[in-house]
């Protein structure tokens, strides 16, 4: 397993994209999970990591830019085809995520995880032989990733998280951010922290805050501002879910909240 570490860094991304390259010793292919953003250098970057193996596969954790932006270049630029749970990406020849089934190539075998949350259509990969999860975005190599209302839904990410949690990883690939090492306490942090943002948003609400805005000025208070647009995102999640279980009320609009 190859990093390469795409150059578009930012608040969100971190150092930038992780793009992997995987292949069995020996293989004479390799796979290519999240190409990244268009960008010449890091595609030829990626190749020269293949070191002169063909690319038999690539895989798409999720269609955000930062991971898939340049995936229909490079498939074109290497002749392989493209595989991603969302409709619509996947190109002729390529298996389908969705069918519960090992994806079988470079001389290994991974295990498409549907992981909906971050976003409705994300996709780990998991490398049952290494004990190893690829998690795009659903779990960092550090800090905490973001659920975005309303094309991620927290309900989900949960559940996703729980998912993980099942496998007993060793170790995670993630799509930003250093590897981890610590897989199983990282997931569980993350279910920690999700589960005190949540109790934070419900003591917000107690408080009288009412409005995503308002809930975020008191919770996020010590994250930069440059963050709080990300993190509304991921109150409204929260609340959303909350709505959904009847324990928070809203207005026609969706513009208010209060505690049922
Ligand atoms: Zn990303």
């Amino acid at each position: 397993m190859t990093r390469v570490l795409a150059p578009n860094p930012s608040p969100l991304t971190l150092e930038g994209t992780n793009t992997f390259v995987v292949a069995e010793p020996g293989a004479g292919t390799a796979v290519v999970i999240d190409p990244g953003p268009a960008d010449q250098g890091h595609a030829q970057a990626v190749v020269r990591a293949c070191g002169g193996r063909g690319v038999e596969l690539l895989l798409l954790t999720h269609t955000h830019v930062d991971h898939a932006e340049g995936a229909r270049a490079f498939a074109d630029r290497v002749g392989a085809p493209l595989a991603a749970l969302a409709p619509g990406w996947a190109t002729p020849g390529a298996p389908d995520l969705a069918a519960g089934d090992p994806v079988a190539a470079a001389g290994l075998e991974l295990w498409p995880l549907p992981t909906p949350g971050h976003a409705a259509d994300h996709c780990c990969f998991e490398l049952a032989t290494e004990r190893a999860v690829f998690t795009g975005d659903h779990v960092l190599g550090r800090g905490t990733t973001v659920v975005e209302w309303p094309s991620g839904d927290m309900a989900d990410y949960l559940a996703s998280l729980e998912l993980l949690l099942r496998l007993h990883p060793e170790r995670l690939y993630p799509g930003h951010g250093p590897l981890v090492t610590d897989a199983v306490a990282r997931v569980e942090g993350y279910l920690a922290h999700r589960r005190d943002r949540e109790a934070q948003v419900l003591a917000a609400l107690a408080a009288g805050d009412r409005t995503p805005a308002e809930i975020v000025a008191r919770v996020y208070a010590e994250v930069d501002p440059s963050l709080h647009p990300a993190a509304e995102l991921s109150v409204r999640a929260h609340l959303a879910k909350l709505v959904h279980e009847g324990r928070v009320h809203t207005d026609p609009e969706g513009g208010r909240f209060t505690p049922a």
